[in-house]
């Protein structure tokens, strides 16, 4: 079982996929555009991408190397295109295998399971199950399962607690702006500090430090927030 990220903006051939997917039991999230794949890929952490080459924002090859400069996931593309010197472009960019379209279920699974045999047996790669917990310090997320742990103790967060620190986790030590948490976390363009500042305290009473004494979240005044193993 896996979980896989379709991206697809043809609905037919989209739903055809994630029934296929979903019938051998994986767990399947799907959109339409490059763009979402992105925000996607960045947020939680997959087994296996299908990229459709023919979507409606991003050239095939494009929305390629994007993925690339965010995750090591095995992507698969999915192409109508038969163009074997465009396919072998795109395996040295980084893809993991093709399939043409139209493919059977049979043939995508077959693919999917020497993929991802591939991945887990070259010691896997960050989003691989076996990897998929983030480690800061003893502070442990499991975007799969939506899960965080503290020195082995469950986190009780909510919703948007639980996709801040994992968005955070996912880039230790980096300085993140807080326009980029508001677009990337709350997903929207625009809002006021005090969202950001409100989860944020929230979210350091749970994790049993202060703005005054942080330990794993750090605010640097009007720069942005970053999420740090104590020294
Ligand atoms: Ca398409």
């Amino acid at each position: 079982m896996a979980h896989v990220l379709v991206v697809e903006d043809d609905p037919f051939v989209r739903s055809a996929l994630i029934r296929q997917l979903t019938d051998a039991a994986h767990t399947v999230r799907s959109v339409g555009t490059a763009l979402e794949a992105l925000r996607e890929v960045a947020q939680i952490g997959f087994d296996l991408v299908i990229l459709d080459l023919g979507l409606p924002d991003l050239d095939g090859r494009e929305a390629l190397k994007m993925l690339r400069g965010i995750t090591d996931v095995p992507v698969i593309i999915a192409t109508a295109r038969d163009d074997e010197a465009e396919i072998v472009r795109l395996l040295n960019d980084g893809a993991d295998d093709y399939l043409v379209k139209p493919f059977s279920a049979e043939h995508l699974s077959a693919r999917m399971t020497a993929v991802l045999r591939r991945v887990r047996a070259s010691g896997g790669r960050p989003g691989a199950p076996q990897d998929d917990e983030l480690r800061v310090g003893g502070l442990c997320v499991d975007p799969l399962r939506r899960r965080a742990r503290l020195d082995g103790i469950e986190l009780d967060l909510t919703r948007r607690e639980f996709d801040l620190l994992a968005f955070l986790a996912q880039r230790p030590g980096v300085v993140v702006p807080r326009k980029e948490l508001l677009t990337r976390v709350w997903r929207q363009s625009y809002g006021d500090d005090q969202t950001i500042d409100v989860h944020l305290s929230w979210l350091r009473r749970k994790l049993g430090e202060t703005a005054a004494k942080p330990r794993y979240l750090h605010t640097l005044r009007g720069v942005g927030v970053k999420l740090e193993a104590p020294r």
